[in-house]
């Protein structure tokens, strides 16, 4: 009797495990149409059907700042804090970019954040606030004349469930840790707001094992995301969340509080503009040790070359390559499918013959993180053909 009950619990016990968490791929950051050098398509729908194409659960409404796009906002259907299109899947998560502009120790700062809010009367609220900043109409990513700090105070009277995280921190130019207007701390950004900051975002050019060399972002959670301008960028990087439910307050409780919960999706960083230093006129760049060598200046036309994120970690690291943190988020690298399959036909992503062959595969199999990540070889090979399953 006593052994059956035992088991009676383990057995509830194993399916409370299996059924208490479910894992979702959030996709916080992207912009609408209103952003500069954004695409037109850049609408709810088509964001809404390419987003479960991808197979991305909840995606940032990106721009919350820009009044037009916040018209568009409004008329998605609230659940849990997250919204969504009457017939829509994907679930939006209220979220913007804004850049502050400040001075400090007699250098220009500039400085990405992407913020995330639980309601769209908040957005609101809150966009009144910043418009004494900068002009939010001219751009779904504004700029504004302020610190780090004075934002984080400004979002942070909207409560503790507002969040602001540094945007792609190593990227060169508009980051926290950017060699062209960054910092070499958080603390330099955010002053005594410090505390309000739980989360960094990778960016495309930098990976975990190269924040890990920083100790200093050891107790922060990585988050990485798109930061898409586009429609087929959606997703390329992601986090995987596991959660109870569905609801803006639990997606930002496990980020803030629970980062062992967040895993990234990573693109091979060398995949991001600025992995390697180097000068884009002159086509050329260079890992760090050799960059060094160079001092900097391009071998070609002997301008200075810009740092690349691979350096600038070099520069701020106290930990050796390959070193981190004792315990650690996980992380899954993928190569986006259009990559993949251009690698495969030898032909560019944007061609027609990759194009065509993105829509078979994800037509047949789902969605593309599912055909990245869990799709078994035989299922892959009958569809993708063995080139592209090899790969
Ligand atoms: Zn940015
Ligand atoms: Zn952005």
């Amino acid at each position: 009797m006593a052994a059956q009950l035992i088991i009676t619990n383990l057995y509830i016990q194993v399916v409370l495990i299996i059924f208490e968490y479910m894992r979702i791929v959030v996709d916080l950051h992207i912009h609408s149409c209103y952003s500069r050098a954004s695409s037109e398509d850049m609408k709810f729908e088509n964001i809404d059907r390419i987003a479960s194409i991808k197979g991305i659960d909840v995606i940032g409404t990106g721009d919350f700042t820009h009044p037009k796009w916040r018209e568009e906002m409004k008329k998605l259907i609230e659940e849990n804090g997250l919204y969504r299109l009457e017939k829509g899947k994907t679930r939006f998560i209220i979220s913007g970019e804004v850049c502050t502009t400040f001075k400090y120790k007699g250098k220009t700062r500039r400085i990405h954040h992407l913020i995330i809010l639980p309601s769209i009367e908040i957005a609101e609220e809150l966009s009144n606030r910043l418009s004494i900043y900068g002009d939010l109409k001219s751009d779904g990513r504004p700029n504004l004349s302020m610190t780090g700090a004075q934002l984080v105070e400004e979002v942070m009277e909207f409560g503790e469930n507002c969040m602001v995280i540094p945007a792609h921190i190593w990227t060169p130019w508009f980051s926290l840790f950017g060699d062209k207007g960054g910092v070499d701390s958080i603390e330099e950004c955010y002053e005594d707001q410090t505390p309000h900051i739980c989360a960094i975002e990778t960016g495309l050019s930098s990976d975990p094992p190269m924040n890990w060399r920083v100790s200093a972002l050891d107790s922060y959670t990585l988050v990485s995301n798109s930061d898409s301008h586009s429609l087929l960028k959606i997703g390329r990087e992601a986090n995987i969340i596991e959660v109870k439910e569905l609801s803006y307050n639990e997606i930002i409780k496990t980020i803030m509080f629970n980062k062992y919960k967040v895993e990234t999706i990573e693109v091979d960083p060398a995949y991001g503009k600025y992995h390697w230093s180097g000068h884009r006129k002159c086509g050329i760049s260079f890992p760090p040790k050799e960059a060094k060598k160079l001092k900097g200046i391009c071998p070609i036309c002997g301008k200075k070359m810009t740092k690349g994120v691979a350096e600038r970690v070099e520069e701020l690291a106290d930990r050796e390559e390959g070193e981190g943190p004792k315990d650690k988020q996980n992380f899954l690298r993928i190569l986006p499918l259009i990559d993949l399959i251009a690698v495969a036909l030898n032909k560019e992503s944007f061609s027609n013959e990759v194009q065509k062959k993105y829509w078979e595969i994800v037509n047949e199999l789902g969605n593309e993180l599912k055909v990245l990540l869990e799709e078994p070889e035989e299922n892959l090979k009958k569809v993708c053909g063995k080139e592209l399953t090899e790969l």
